[in-house]
């Protein structure tokens, strides 16, 4: 929900838009949340990683649960772990969490980029690249701070916050799957939604 003082977005809504710009309206605009099997699953691993401590081994600090802001996207959030690698330049690698396994979709990634230019513009650095930790294959994927990564993640901040500045819940996402995945499926009911939408569609055809 974009709770935040004025208008920053959090950084998870992001991957929520990313994921379905109906789930976004649903979460940050009618603020409705239902946990399912998969979110619980991803708060119970958050909770562990939040309670992490400061670490320090050799060149390496390893902070958790970092607050982060972004003044010049209005972006606000907070970060699973941060790698410093300390030095005269020191240089900065986000690592985020999650409960699944890699995804060929972009949304995990869009929000570790997004840290990623809050970062940047916290400590007036580059970051070029981070890691995404996932929990179900036990696998550390590294990614790329691309250009494209970056223009995708500033095209999905700059439309979420079209979708919150209009107020207005877009109709259901094509694709199917991602409905069996998704925790609002109940509040969401697509196939309600896509068969009245169908159903109008029809009888205008008939008018
Ligand atoms: S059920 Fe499908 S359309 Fe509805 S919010 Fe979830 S992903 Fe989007």
């Amino acid at each position: 929900m974009v709770t935040a003082v004025n208008d920053y977005l959090p950084i998870s809504a992001l991957q929520h838009y990313a994921y379905c710009p109906r789930q976004f309206a649903l979460i940050h605009i009618e603020q409705s949340w239902s946990d399912n099997r998969f979110t619980a699953e991803g708060h119970i691993l958050h909770e562990r990683v939040d309670s992490g401590e400061k670490e320090k081994r050799g060149v390496l600090r390893y902070e958790r649960s970092v607050q982060l802001i972004s003044r010049d996207y209005r972006i606000r959030g907070r970060m699973d772990l941060l790698e410093i690698e300390l030095g005269n330049s020191p240089r900065y690698f986000p690592v985020e969490y999650k409960r699944g396994k890699p995804k060929i979709e972009g949304w995990d990634r869009i929000q570790l980029c997004a840290q990623a230019l809050c970062i940047e513009e916290m400590k007036s650095t580059q970051v070029s690249e981070g890691a995404i930790w996932y929990w179900e294959v036990r696998r550390r994927e590294t990614v790329a701070l691309s250009d494209e990564l970056r223009r995708i993640t500033v095209t999905t901040i700059k439309e979420a916050r079209e979708v919150f500045a209009k107020g207005l819940t877009p109709p259901p996402i094509d694709k199917k799957q991602r409905c069996r995945a998704c925790s609002l499926v109940d509040l969401c009911q697509p196939n309600t939604f896509r068969q009245d939408a169908s159903t109008r569609y029809v009888k205008q055809l008939g008018e």
